[in-house]
């Protein structure tokens, strides 16, 4: 049988037209395949494990949709549950049962959260926890790490992970140096790095944030005594230590990072799969910090369609099937399969690679590693991986277009996606130098 021929034609006319639309073509820039060169796929329709571009062609997908799809693309009970609920509005505007009930499942399962502010995305999300840290401490300087991405609010345009990594680019123009002089950052997994900037500003730090598994630098892992020596330098100094668990929450496990590593953060930010692939963000804490927030308290903060009914129930549906026994195990199970599967391909074939996974998020490296931070994430093979990506791509597996971002696996993916996924990375990796 002769294999079909892939072609995109129908994507390129779309994105071409696009870009005379829209900067660089794209809504979010990542999505423009700049760092691993060719054209943008088009998407046409997402199910499952499975994504169609306008042109017919189907791929595994390894991004969905950065994050949220967790359960699977268009899962149907996610979306019967958005159907019925769009039926009584698309937006109220006003207080609505729903944000209790997803409000009181967040509250269960994150241990650093007695009370949460929804938003409609991560960005906003850290921008709210970060005026909020501000608001409490009395204090201006922030920490955070390099590469890690907290959003695009220009505080946190600084190192920062995501596109902005992926494209190289600089500390962005139009950040004015006066909000950015007031954050400081070190390199992940660096604690005598952390120790010495306390030293230095004893005091004046509001907030220690962190992705406490990042994942916008490439698939990074916390060394556990780096996040315990957050927490106790924190503590000392009266800073909040922050998790942004935009990534992280309900995905490596239904509590987060922090239910994971046993360590609890004074605040905590949300946003992708509690929105079930509708636009959520939240951001939470002790009472008596969130009791800050307005109205309750003079920190301002608010949102047109924050809470929205449609985003609630969609987010709810989704924690509810996630809430489901075994669906954790699954997901470690199906992505370690994924992952060790590479890795060996890549060591048979002598190709350098460190990868790793926890739970459906993943990730790896074109270097023999170990990376444990964005320095040794930026030395691995990049034109390497670029090369990777797009045998993949035209074999019909959808990977992240970027070594800087992670991969994510969900409850639709099974042994044949997986061995599909296999069987291509041989023949990319055989043809590679
Ligand atoms: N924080 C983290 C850890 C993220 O991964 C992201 C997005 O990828 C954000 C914040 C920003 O979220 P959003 O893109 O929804 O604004």
């Amino acid at each position: 049988m002769v294999a079909p021929v892939w072609h995109t034609t129908e994507s390129q006319r779309i994105f071409n037209q696009a870009q005379r639309l829209m900067p660089g073509g794209v809504s979010s820039p990542v999505r423009a395949f700049k760092s691993v060169g060719g054209q943008p796929i088009v998407f046409d329709r997402v199910q499952g494990a499975y994504a169609w571009d306008v042109d017919g062609n189907r791929y595994v997908d390894y991004v969905g949709t950065w994050g949220p799809a967790i359960c699977g693309h268009a899962h149907p009970e996610v979306i019967e549950a958005i159907c019925t609920a769009a039926q009584k509005g698309t937006s109220f505007g006003a207080p609505c049962r729903l944000e209790n009930v997803l409000a009181e499942m967040v509250i269960a399962a994150v241990p650093s959260i007695e009370m949460v502010r929804f938003v409609n995305s991560g960005t906003e999300a850290c921008m709210g926890a970060l005026r909020l840290a501000r608001a409490f401490t009395g204090r201006e300087k922030i920490l955070k790490f390099e590469g890690c991405y907290h959003g695009h609010a220009d505080t946190f345009l600084v190192k920062a992970g995501s596109g902005v990594a992926t494209l190289g680019l600089p500390d962005s123009p139009g950040v004015p140096k006066s909000v950015t002089a007031a954050t400081l950052t070190a390199p992940y997994n660096d604690l005598t790095a952390v120790k010495a900037l306390f030293r230095e500003y004893p005091g004046e730090i509001a907030t220690v944030i962190l992705e406490p598994v990042v994942g916008n630098a490439g698939f990074i892992l916390p060394q556990r005594e780096f996040l315990m020596g957050l927490r106790e330098i924190t503590q000392q100094d009266g800073a909040l230590l922050m998790f942004d668990e935009v990534m992280t929450g309900f995905r490596i496990h239904y509590g987060g990072a922090q239910a994971y590593f046993d360590i609890t953060p004074d605040l905590t930010t949300l946003g992708k799969i509690i929105g079930g692939g509708l636009p959520v963000g939240a951001y939470g804490g002790r009472r008596e910090i969130m009791e800050l927030v307005a109205p309750a308290g003079p920190m301002y903060q608010a949102g047109t369609l924050s809470g929205n009914p449609l985003a609630m129930t969609a987010g709810i549906k989704t924690l509810e099937l996630l809430g489901k026994p075994g669906v954790y195990e699954q997901l470690e199970q199906v992505t370690s399969r994924l992952v060790q599967g590479l890795q060996g391909i890549a060591d048979e074939l002598g190709h350098p690679m460190c990868s790793g996974n926890l739970s459906g998020m993943f990730g790896f490296f074109f270097t023999p590693g170990p990376v444990t931070n964005y320095e040794q994430a930026k030395a691995s093979d990049v034109q390497k991986f670029s090369r990777f990506h797009r045998g993949m791509l035209e074999r019909g597996i959808y990977l992240a277009p970027s070594q800087f971002e992670a991969g994510f696996t969900s409850l639709a993916h099974g042994e044949a996606e997986v061995d599909a996924t296999l069987a291509a990375a041989r023949e990319v990796l055989s043809a590679l130098p």
